[in-house]
């Protein structure tokens, strides 16, 4: 009998033997204990292009699917984004993306392109000093936007870490350039997208890792190039330390009126269309680059190399975006957040992450109750069956 009292809902029928049924009891109640045990747990100016015309190819949106698309391999675990997510930050058809945002309504600030940090050596109309000043403006713009996204993934979240629906929903595309936005995925993306359009744009628009044309001499028409890959010391976008220029680094001064040999303000001064590696074709799966179309792009492989430093950028600020989340939110938050930021469906998809510690003090005092529950009542199974279980062998082998 018993069995029956350690789980009363129980009933033993009579014409098992009786050692037998209260272990059997012994075994379901387990079980039946187990079950909300296991419920506990079960979780509620002209760059890269960015139009697909007048000589561009959505550049911007190509780099960053080849570098952070999922691209039908596995479910994201963090390192890409599912399809409609990627739509939103690389952009799609004639939609510019939050990479592409820039384009749109920074068109005139070189500080979003990286434009007009342009230095040569020997008697240039400007110094070393002002061109590292233009740089450093630069690096700041996208620190902001950086910090942007950083502070929108705060809100994807309620208190105790689970993804809040109206805050990731893709039931519309992000309306980028709207103050109005309120989804914070979508205002997360956007920050980040900007962020990117600079950082790949750093790499069309200066000489770090292209080479000038060997077939000319150097001068405000052929800068030198410095030949380096990406990712580049100089857009650590966590950092807020001053950014240390090499001598030799140069962008390109950019005016509506953009000519090789400049004219207006950049008469003189290496030129945005001296310099830059915007355009040509990109395969949006593996990043190959092929068929350049500006001049410094066609020179050895300067597009490929401007496109594949722009590519590994774009995937190390990825994953500086997701450790500044985990140092600012903490290794669980950040882990939901960066769920919610890449999957197309995170309120299903999103469930809470093993080790997940943001439970309320009323959660887990109920946890550690559910814990006592189970030890104490496992306890009192064994006490009370094991004497019968004794008992009842040993009339058996009385009665052989
Ligand atoms: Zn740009």
């Amino acid at each position: 009998m018993q069995g029956q009292e350690i789980c009363p809902a129980l009933v033993v029928r009579r014409r098992l033997d009786p050692a037998r049924a209260r272990r059997l009891a012994f075994v379901v109640c387990l079980i039946l204990i187990q079950i909300p045990w296991t419920l506990l747990f079960a979780g509620p100016a002209t760059a890269f292009g960015t139009i697909d015309g007048g000589g561009q190819h959505r550049e911007h949106e190509r780099i960053t699917r080849a570098a952070l698309s999922c691209a039908g391999t596995t479910p994201s675990r963090g390192e890409c984004f599912a399809d409609r997510s990627m739509d939103q930050l690389a952009g799609r058809g004639r939609g510019f993306g939050a990479v592409g945002a820039p384009d749109s309504d920074e068109i005139g600030n070189p500080a979003a392109h990286c434009d007009d940090a342009d230095f040569l050596a020997n008697g240039y109309p400007r110094t070393r000093r002002q061109a590292t000043a233009q740089l450093t403006g630069c690096v700041d713009h996208l620190r902001t936007r950086f910090r942007e996204a950083i502070i929108s993934a705060g809100e994807l979240l309620d208190d105790k870490g689970w993804v809040l629906r109206d805050e990731v929903i893709l039931d519309s595309d992000c309306r980028l350039f709207d103050n109005n936005e309120g989804r914070a995925k979508c205002r997360s993306i956007e920050g980040f997208g900007r962020a990117l359009h600079g950082a790949q744009d750093f790499y069309a628009h200066s000489n770090w890792a292209d080479e000038a044309d060997p077939t000319r001499p150097v001068g405000a028409d052929n800068p030198p190039g410095l030949n380096r890959p990406g990712p580049s010391v100089l857009l650590d976008l966590r950092e807020r330390s001053a950014v240390r220029v090499p001598a030799e680094l140069t962008t390109g001064c950019f005016v509506l009126k953009d000519e090789i040999f400049g004219v207006g303000e950049c008469l003189n001064r290496v030129t945005h269309a001296a310099l830059n590696k915007d355009n040509g074709l990109i395969d949006p799966l593996n990043g190959v680059a092929i068929e350049p179309t500006t001049a410094r792009g066609a020179v050895r492989q300067n597009f490929a190399k401007a496109v594949s430093a722009a590519i590994t950028e774009t995937r190390r600020q990825w994953n500086d975006f997701r450790a500044e989340l985990s140092a600012r939110y903490g290794a669980d938050r950040a882990a939901r957040m960066i769920c919610a930021i890449t999957r197309d469906d995170p309120v299903h998809e999103c469930k809470r992450p093993a080790g997940w510690t943001g439970d309320s003090i009323d959660e887990r005092a109920g946890l550690v109750t559910a814990i006592l529950a189970v030890v104490g009542l496992t306890v009192v199974a064994a006490v009370l069956i094991m004497p019968a279980s004794r008992r009842s062998h040993g009339q058996g082998r009385g009665s052989d």
